[in-house]
């Protein structure tokens, strides 16, 4: 049902928008309705069901424009989507209305070898990006486990991290500026193709991460980097997590590099791993393991270093170095490292995946806390994460259906966020708040940034068409 401050899509609303984008690029069949209003959280998550009432896949930034000032004029709630892999609920419809799918929208629309830049409509898959620039011998830096099928639109609005953060950092690192519809369908430009801008507000960086709440982004010019000439991935077991986890930080503060990556799996996932993938990994009744990469351009420098970090490694406790140094060992471990998420959706019945961040030298603590939660309340976990930037993917699982397990979950989070925030960590690292977290704003943020989250919103936003329900409540919603 469409909250009270809103319009419903009609018959005429239908007419209107096939006049606007063309009839092909409207769909209201209740296959494609439900299709395109879930995401990656499972709909057991949700207290009731969340249905598109209309669903419209733009071309351009005029179709974007033309549809966001009618949805305003009329008070029809938008919500934008990609490719709907979010963790957050964060493309799903509270309040019905439209959901721009933003599929047809997939060009690259130039790579500049001289700015370093490469420019893009919102729903090119992020693994596509990542193969233009190798191919100009270039590295695009967003890596999320999803790259295969995300899009950079998603990416963009949820300030998407990965496997490659520890060494040069979230999405946001990389956008340099964005074409940005705002919800009255004005077109303007946030940032540009320059390396510094001291200039006002920092527009581009909020739309970042604002999980489409503020304005749609219609075409993103993303930095590029040059292309390591060599990478080699280590894959290290240690007997148990903390000793895995304490090893961690030691990386850069005796081995003296910055990996690209450095992640982390439990005994749990590892197993998990095996068995989706119908696979053998070495060492895998470890407690723990380490994937950490290196690159470099010069391959002794990159041997000497794989070499001290090994070292280090054994001298840690480890119970060996594993070392991928070609595409196929490499792809082996990394496909176990990426299909973690999708393995617990798999095999688990019930469950909840979080995306805690705290500072990593708390990560200790909160692997610690998690297990004991997980004891108290009787269910099973599975950890795993970017270790090296101290964002933890815990995850709450249920082996058997249980009639009680939404109640468990709520009061195992009500414990485990206030923990989390009690050690100087928060909410989400990389997934959003989405719907999914939104009642837990006020446990990580006082009022007076509840109240400037809403005074910005409201600017960008007054009528509130745009993502409603999501990342925090508004006064006078409606709903
Ligand atoms: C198996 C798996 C692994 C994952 N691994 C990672 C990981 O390593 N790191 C990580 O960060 N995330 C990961 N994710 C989560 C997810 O892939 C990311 O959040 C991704 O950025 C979502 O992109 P999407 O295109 O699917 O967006 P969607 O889920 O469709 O939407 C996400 C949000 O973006 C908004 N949005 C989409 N397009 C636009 C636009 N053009 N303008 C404005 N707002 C827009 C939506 O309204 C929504 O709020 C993983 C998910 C899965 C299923």
């Amino acid at each position: 049902m469409t909250p009270a401050k809103y319009s419903p899509v009609t018959e005429r609303t239908v007419l209107d928008l096939a006049a606007l984008v063309g009839k092909s690029n409207v769909a209201v069949d209740m296959e494609k309705r439900i299709a395109y209003s879930y995401d990656e959280v499972p709909r057991f998550s949700w207290d009731r069901e969340y249905i598109a009432e209309a669903v419209v896949f733009p071309e351009t930034t005029e179709h974007v424009s033309a549809v966001l000032e009618y949805a305003n004029r009329n008070r029809i709630p938008v919500t934008p989507r990609g490719a709907g892999t979010g963790l957050s609920g964060g493309a799903v419809p509270f309040a019905g209305g439209i959901v721009l799918s933003f599929e047809k929208m997939r060009r690259i629309l130039e790579l500049d070898k001289k700015n370093l830049t490469i420019t893009v409509e919102p729903g090119v898959v992020t693994a596509e990006i990542t193969k233009t620039a190798r191919q100009e011998g270039l590295l695009y830096a967003g890596d999320p486990c999803s790259g295969d099928a995300s899009f950079v639109g998603g990416n963009v609005a949820e300030n998407a991290g990965g496997n490659k953060v520890v060494k040069y950092g979230t999405t946001g690192n990389s956008v340099l500026a964005l074409e940005a519809v705002l919800p009255d369908g004005t077109v303007t430009w946030f940032g540009g193709k320059r390396r510094k801008d001291a200039t006002g507000y920092d527009f581009a960086h909020l739309i970042v991460g604002s999980e489409g709440t503020l304005a749609v982004v219609t075409k993103i010019i993303l930095k590029l980097l040059p292309l390591p000439g060599k990478v080699v991935d280590l894959l290290v077991p240690f007997p148990d997590v903390a000793s895995a986890i304490d090893f961690a930080p030691r990386i850069q503060s005796e081995g003296k590099v910055i990996p690209s990556s450095i992640e982390f799996m439990d005994g749990k996932s590892i197993r998990l791993a095996e068995r989706f993938l119908n696979t053998v990994l070495p060492y895998d009744d470890a407690g723990a393991h380490l994937v950490i990469q290196l690159e470099g351009n010069d391959p002794n420098v990159l041997a000497d270093d794989m070499e001290r970090i090994g070292d280090l490694c054994l001298a840690s406790g480890a119970l060996e170095v594993f070392v991928a140094d070609n595409k196929t060992t490499s792809d082996k471990l990394w496909k176990a490292r990426k299909c973690l998420a999708e393995a617990i959706m798999a095999f688990y019945p019930k469950y909840s995946l979080e995306d805690l961040v705290v500072p990593t030298s708390e990560i200790p603590k909160l692997m610690a806390e998690t297990t004991r939660l997980c004891g108290k309340y009787g269910i099973e976990e599975a950890n795993f994460g970017h270790v090296g930037d101290g964002n933890m993917h815990v995850n709450l699982l249920f082996p058997e259906e249980r009639p009680d397990w939404h109640d468990i979950i709520d009061a195992l989070l009500d414990e485990l966020y206030d923990f989390t925030a009690s050690i100087g960590g928060t909410l989400s690292g990389e997934h959003g708040i989405g719907l999914k977290r939104q009642k837990y704003m006020c446990r990580v943020m006082d009022g007076a940034q509840m109240e400037l989250i809403r005074r910005v919103k409201l600017a960008f936003d007054p009528n509130e068409i745009l993502n409603p329900g999501k990342m925090i409540s508004c006064p006078g919603r409606g709903e």
